[in-house]
């Protein structure tokens, strides 16, 4: 099988494409990215030199340009992980959020569609919408979607693309959501590597608000995982949720990047929350584990222990980051 991976230099991609590369060396890659900001071509140094793997720099946008890389490559399959992910960043410019993430998918969709080829979305948990702090509620697949910030609405809008390619045009689509995703290779804007990277240099640890917003983490090591179970055995039309079930607030997430790192909590710093902020997320996962068998493996606390190491151990990597 040949498998078009979008979005491969960046955090979850690069993860998959190794992991691939490792357990599916009877395939082959072609990886399509634009290396904006979040793409990182060292991450793939090693996949470069297989003969299975090629790279391609472009936009998932432009119609064109995929449509070449389709006729020239001819792929059986197209895992897109491409898209604009920092809500931060959607709040100052939805716009690119919009084209990247949901333009951009249906440009995929449509080249899918000329081509023959399944289409697996990657997804977020946060196309949900939030829950109250207090409870244990969780989102199943069939759950409204009720996304908060452009990031999410512009997510929510490729799942339902997806979904309307399945049912309007007959397209093997599957779509999984994914939780918070932690481990190597993480752009450092984002929350577990930005508190590494803080706490290594004795500099403070920003929270947003009280720090009492909960994340289900989930080690990318996982979640990789998951979605080659998906690719490969998932029910067209499908959507699979894949959670950590590791729900940990903020303060507690900080807290343990501090305790692995021996620094103290008084580098702990709260600023003012984030507009639209969503509370808690949770997904229940009892359909990939019943359909699929995939469940997690990772601790959040062994998790945690290898991710703050590897980030000690690449720190010419992260120190590059602007505004750290
Ligand atoms: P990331 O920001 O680390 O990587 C995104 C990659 O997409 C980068 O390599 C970037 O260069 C590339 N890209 C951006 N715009 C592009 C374009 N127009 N054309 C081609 N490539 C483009 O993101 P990530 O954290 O690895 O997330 C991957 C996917 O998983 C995203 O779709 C995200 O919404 C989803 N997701 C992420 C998480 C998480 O916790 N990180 C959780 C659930 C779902």
């Amino acid at each position: 099988m040949k498998v078009l991976i979008t979005g491969g230099a960046g955090f979850i991609g690069g993860n998959f494409v190794r992991h691939q590369l490792e357990h599916r060396p009877e395939d082959s890659f072609v990886c399509l990215d634009a290396l904006t900001y979040a793409g990182n071509l060292s991450s793939l140094e090693e996949a470069m030199r297989r003969p299975n793997f090629r790279f391609v720099r472009g936009d998932i946008s432009d119609r064109d340009a995929v449509g070449r890389l389709f006729s020239q490559e001819r792929p059986d399959a197209l895992v897109n992980f491409a898209a604009e992910s920092h809500v931060d960043r959607s709040i100052g410019d939805p716009a690119l959020f919009l084209r990247t993430n949901a333009v951009g998918a249906q440009v995929l969709l449509d080249a899918c569609r000329a081509h023959g080829a399944r289409f697996l979305q990657i997804s977020t948990d946060e196309v949900y919408g939030d829950l109250p702090l207090e409870g244990d509620s969780a989102f199943t697949e069939g759950s409204p979607l009720r996304p908060s910030s452009p990031y999410s609405a512009s997510k929510a809008s490729a799942d339902l693309l997806a979904l309307a390619y399945f049912r309007t045009y007959g397209l093997p689509v599957t779509v999984a959501r994914a939780s918070n995703n932690f481990g190597p290779w993480q752009f450092p804007e984002k929350l577990i590597p930005k508190l590494i990277a803080r706490a290594l240099q004795n500099r403070p640890l920003p929270l947003y608000g009280h720090g009492g917003h909960v994340r289900d983490w989930l080690y990318v090591g996982d979640c990789v995982r998951a979605l080659d179970e998906i690719l490969r055995r998932g029910q067209p039309g499908e959507v699979y949720n894949v959670g950590g079930g590791n729900p940990r607030a903020n303060l507690d997430v900080a807290r343990a990047v501090l305790r692995a790192l021996e620094r103290p909590e008084s580098l702990i710093a709260f600023v003012p929350d984030r507009p639209g902020h969503d509370a808690r997320y949770a997904l229940d996962c009892a359909k990939i584990r019943r359909e699929l068998g995939w469940v997690p493996e990772i601790s959040f606390e062994d998790g945690i222990e290898s991710t703050v190491r590897w980030y000690v151990d690449h720190r010419a990597w992260w120190t590059k980051t602007p505004g750290l």
